[in-house]
């Protein structure tokens, strides 16, 4: 299939390189020169426009920061809706507000293009193996049709309800990897504070009920203090704002979610905003010394 896939940072380069394994042309395009090179090199092609990367494509994919870069991209002057062929399945896979995964699905169809929103989690690993987990808000015959694509990148592959689903999920995901990375970065800084080596402590939680896949991938980094990203705490931040909008749309309260939401803007406020989100551990730190 020809892929256009717009976006090719931390998430889509990986994603975007095995499509091309799977043997599908994907014509890539970022505002980054430097990414497109990348994606030549791994047997990509680079466009030098959103026209380009859409024109010839059955499938779109798009990899973006945020609700603002999507809809510029696929709303704006010079991009996707404007450039779709007929029949294009648009798959948008950036965290952003369930409310504008809604208007690109409503304006899709207009063009004639089928659009669902397909957000993932698993991080830059799961995107590198092509095991990420996604979430898909749409029309059940466009999922259909996108799952030989998403087979390729994901291995829990769910379709949750109508446009706008996947992204209402991902939220509800991304607070509770919030809040587990503020309860692992608690338990270092008390194993640290009493004298407990925090790697064989974490060992044995990472083996019992307290075990998750934060623990299992992130602790020795954290122990290492090593916060290179994977997940950068501006787009967690991006995300817990999603949460909590989610939450005052639905009309509901969600008091931990509010809590870990004001830690990761302290991690931002701190100056942290281009570290990992397991950079949390340096909020509890200063609360500490
Ligand atoms: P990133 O910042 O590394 O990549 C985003 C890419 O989009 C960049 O290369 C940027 O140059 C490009 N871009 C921005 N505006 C553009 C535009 N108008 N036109 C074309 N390209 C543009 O971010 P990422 O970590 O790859 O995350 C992408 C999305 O996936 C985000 O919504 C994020 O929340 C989500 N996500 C990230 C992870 C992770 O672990 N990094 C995990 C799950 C979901």
């Amino acid at each position: 299939m020809n892929i256009g896939f717009i976006g090719l940072g931390i998430m889509g380069t990986p994603m975007a390189a095995n499509l091309v394994r799977a043997g599908h042309t994907v014509v890539g395009y970022d505002v980054s020169t430097t990414r497109l090179d990348e994606l030549a090199e791994l047997g990509g092609k680079a466009a030098a426009s959103i026209g380009e990367a859409v024109a010839q494509a059955h499938v779109v994919i798009t990899m973006l920061p945020d609700s603002p870069q999507v809809e510029e991209v696929v709303f704006g002057e010079g991009g996707v809706l404007e450039h779709a062929p007929a029949g294009l399945l648009l798959i948008d896979m950036s965290t952003i507000r369930p409310e504008t995964s809604r208007r690109v699905a409503q304006a899709a169809v207009v063009k004639g293009v089928h659009a669902i929103d397909a957000p993932v989690s698993g991080g830059e690993k799961g995107a590198v193996d092509g095991t990420l987990s996604i979430m898909i808000g749409g029309r059940a015959e466009d999922v259909e049709s996108a799952r030989e694509i998403l087979r390729v990148l994901g291995t829990t592959i769910v379709h949750v309800g109508p446009a706008g689903a996947g992204q209402t999920v991902k939220a509800a995901n991304q607070l509770v990897v919030g809040g587990v990375y503020a309860l692992v970065a608690e338990a270092i800084v008390l194993l640290e504070a009493s004298g407990v080596d925090p790697k064989a402590g974490l060992d044995v939680l990472a083996g019992g009920l307290a075990g998750s896949r934060i623990l299992e991938l992130k602790r020795h980094s954290m122990i290492e203090r090593s916060f290179q990203p994977g997940f950068r705490i501006d787009l967690h931040h991006k995300d817990m704002g999603i949460a909590t909008a989610a939450a005052r749309e639905a009309g509901i309260a969600l008091p931990m979610t509010a809590l870990v939401a004001q830690l990761i803007a302290a991690a931002r406020a701190q100056g942290h905003g281009a570290l990992d989100h397991s950079a949390l551990l340096k909020v509890i730190e200063r609360i500490n010394s």
